[in-house]
């Protein structure tokens, strides 16, 4: 356990000032995640409904959750009001639902969109001509409740670092194009979210200002 603490305190040396540190505790207990906010973490990141809301009365409350999964429409009622930043939002069914809920609450959800550039299998997110039709069409200014903080993505799963760097060159070229043109008018647009245990050091290079990682900091899951 003593290892959590001591990653959680070498990744905050090595993490540039400026980049986020989500540690991500799926499937990892209560007493894990402890260990982890005593070295002074706060930010956590979890994939699954049933499971954020088990640990959230079990933890301290100035934790900040990530929900980072793909996120079922019959789920996010109960979600809402839980998060400091939901970073999975998958498609515009999606966001308006989590809009219409959090209207009802009476809350703002902030929220990031995922752009799926990988080339690979059945990952979940925008394509990135989705992504750019809906902020050209101006969708978003139907939002009432939600506020858009930026996007998340990820790379391929290989080991081929040159193909990794150019998926998350394609994620900061999407988020930057939307930040910078600024007849659409967003405010605190600000936020690219991409790199992994594995691959964070590459997504840093290549501008990312929040990382998501979970094994190097809790060891491997037990699915
Ligand atoms: C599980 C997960 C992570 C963490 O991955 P590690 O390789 O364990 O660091 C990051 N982002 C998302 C979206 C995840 O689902």
């Amino acid at each position: 356990m003593a290892a959590i603490k001591e990653e959680i305190l070498r990744l905050k040396e090595e993490i540039p000032e400026g980049v986020t540190l989500v540690a991500v505790s799926k499937f990892h207990p209560a007493g894990a995640i402890m260990e982890a906010y005593e070295a002074g973490q706060r930010c956590f990141g979890e994939s699954r409904v049933q499971e954020l809301l088990e640990k959230i009365p079990q933890l301290p409350d100035d934790i900040r959750w990530h929900f980072i999964g793909h996120l079922q429409t019959n789920k996010v009622k109960s979600l809402i009001g839980k998060t400091a930043l939901i970073e999975s939002v998958d498609s515009v069914r999606l966001l308006e639902l989590i809009d219409k809920e959090s209207e009802k609450a009476g809350i703002i959800t902030r929220v990031l969109l995922q752009v799926h550039v990988a080339r690979e299998e059945t990952k979940f997110g925008f394509l990135p001509s989705e992504l750019l039709d809906y902020f050209r069409s101006r969708q978003f200014e139907s939002l009432r409740a939600t506020h858009i903080c930026g996007i998340m993505g990820m790379a391929t799963n290989t080991d081929d670092e040159e193909r990794v760097r150019g998926d998350f060159h394609e994620i900061y070229s999407i988020y930057s194009s939307i930040r910078d043109d600024v007849s659409l008018g967003l405010r605190g647009f600000d936020t690219v979210s991409m790199g992994m245990s594995g691959d964070w050091k590459i997504a840093v290079e290549e501008g990312s200002d929040m990382i998501r990682i979970g094994t190097r900091i809790f060891g491997e899951r037990q699915y």
